[in-house]
């Protein structure tokens, strides 16, 4: 039938027309959330009688906000559009790719009916989408990341399916970027044990229930203590003892580092105004830290609130957290150490690039990890990259601490080979504030034999 002109002059859309622009989306052409809500229902109505599986995927582009705003929403659409075309020519026959929401897209994919098969293909499209996006003068690289559920397992309705793979893929973003996560009854139970524990956690940091334990580090040659090492104890009335390994990067993923590493600080700062001096405090930067720009101001202005020397702080970052984002992190450390703190290299030997880290960056001291500290009695090896370490630091300027010292052997045998200082429950285990004012005061004078005779005690 022709079509007429309405009085309006614009030409008539169709009942059609209409309905497809509903269903599509304008800057890709891809159906849209309402296409992919009729394609599973669909597709779930085929399988009512023989309830075989299938699958959908969502796939999220890994930092796509910050390369729209620096290279502004023009160059944005175009990646949209570029990721889009790849998706339609790498998925599977049968399968279905919809704009799901801003920078994310989805996969109805009724050939896929399990976990492996889900994630061979995540790999596939994963790979597909790291090739460069051409931006005619400029090219752009973008990981993703995925989450995939499997019908009816993971939902049975197009909401609880949705539900579920967005559930996957929050927690393929949690792991870093470019991963891949396929729904099941574990995730979920690990998702919401994590939820429980960051709202504890939260609630913990208000009422002021985490608290900071210290741990002496002694100068090996001639055993007296030279500072302390704040380390993050949380003891929740439900939950039990939860370790620091587990609820700072929870604190980390979640978002509210600073306000867990600023009360720690604070505190750890208050009781080292109680010992003499000259120790030192030495106090665990995460690497979230090191990559926000805020945080040398941040630390500084704590410790000058609360009245202690910066020279007396000693800030510990590990190899990774100066991986993150090196220009940053550079800055922060040059604004710290401008200020007379000084910087320790963590877990040293355990990291990547540990050699290159060095020289990029400008350190103080580097801590030797346990890895090697704990078989440097019993394996050449392990005592060969210690001597290593500790001949290079020599020449670099570098101090050496040994940390997780265990034995009178291991403490021994760090002391043949020059080791400068060292740490672990051969001298002292962590202990609170109360404890630590009370050993610093009278191990000050005693040495670190008497520490290590009292403790194992
Ligand atoms: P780290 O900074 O390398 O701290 C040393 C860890 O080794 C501590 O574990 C300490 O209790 C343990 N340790 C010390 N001596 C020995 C020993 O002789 N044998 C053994 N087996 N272990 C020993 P902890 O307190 O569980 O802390 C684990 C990690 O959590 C720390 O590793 C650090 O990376 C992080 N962490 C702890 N407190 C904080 C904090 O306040 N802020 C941040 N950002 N991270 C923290
Ligand atoms: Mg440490
Ligand atoms: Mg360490």
């Amino acid at each position: 039938m022709p079509m007429r002109a309405v009085e309006t002059g614009l030409p008539q859309v169709s009942q059609n027309e209409l309905q497809a622009m509903a269903y599509t989306d304008p800057l890709t052409g891809l159906g849209n959330r309402y296409r992919m809500r009729d394609k599973v229902r669909l597709l779930a109505a085929e399988r009512a009688e023989d309830p075989a599986p299938f699958a959908i995927g969502i796939v999220n582009l890994d930092g796509f906000k910050p390369i729209n705003d620096l290279f502004g929403a023009d160059a944005g659409d175009e990646i949209l559009c570029q990721v889009a075309h790849r998706l339609k020519a790498c998925v599977p026959e049968g399968a279905y790719v919809t704009r799901h929401d801003g920078d994310e897209f989805a996969f109805v994919l009724p050939l896929v009916f399990e976990r492996s098969g889900a994630e061979r293909l995540g790999q596939t499209i994963r790979d597909v989408l790291s090739a460069p996006y051409d931006l005619g003068d400029r090219n752009v690289r973008l990981s993703a990341s995925f989450g995939f559920a499997i019908y009816p397992f993971a939902g049975d309705r197009f909401e609880d399916l949705v539900k579920s793979a967005e559930t996957a893929l929050y927690r393929s973003k949690r792991r870093g970027r470019g991963q891949i996560t396929v729904y099941s009854r574990e995730i979920a139970e690990e998702m919401k044990r994590a939820t429980q524990l960051e709202q504890a956690l939260r609630n913990a940091i208000i009422n002021d229930q985490v608290e900071v334990y210290f741990q002496p580090i002694v100068n090996l040659q001639n055993d007296t203590v030279l500072g302390f090492e704040a380390l993050a104890r949380w003891n929740d009335p439900d939950l039990g003892f939860v370790s620091p390994a587990v609820f700072v990067p929870l604190a980390e993923e979640r978002g509210f580092i600073d306000a867990l590493s600023e009360a720690l600080l604070r505190k750890a700062a208050e009781a080292a105004l109680s010992w003499p001096r000259d120790l030192f405090l030495s106090f665990n930067l995460s690497s979230a830290q090191l990559m926000d720009p805020a945080t040398a101001n941040n630390v500084l202005s704590i410790v000058n609130l609360v009245g202690l020397d910066p020279k007396r702080l000693e800030l510990e970052i590990t190899e990774t957290a100066v991986m993150g984002c090196a220009d940053t992190a550079q800055r922060i450390i040059a604004e710290l150490r401008q200020a007379g703190v000084h910087i320790a290299l963590d877990d040293f030997g355990t990291g990547q690039s540990s050699l290159g880290r060095l020289r990029d960056f400008t350190f103080d001291k580097v801590k030797v990890d346990r890895a090697f500290v704990s078989r440097i009695a019993t394996d050449r090896t392990s005592e060969e990259i210690v001597k290593a370490i500790i001949s290079m630091c020599d020449g670099l300027g570098l101090e050496v601490v040994a940390e997780g010292i265990e034995t009178m052997r291991e403490a021994t045998k760090l002391k043949q080979l020059g080791c400068g200082m060292g740490q672990g429950y051969f001298y002292g285990k962590p202990a609170d504030a109360a404890a630590t004012v009370v050993c610093a005061r009278r191990f000050y004078q005693d040495t670190g034999a008497d520490l290590a005779m009292r403790a194992a005690l």
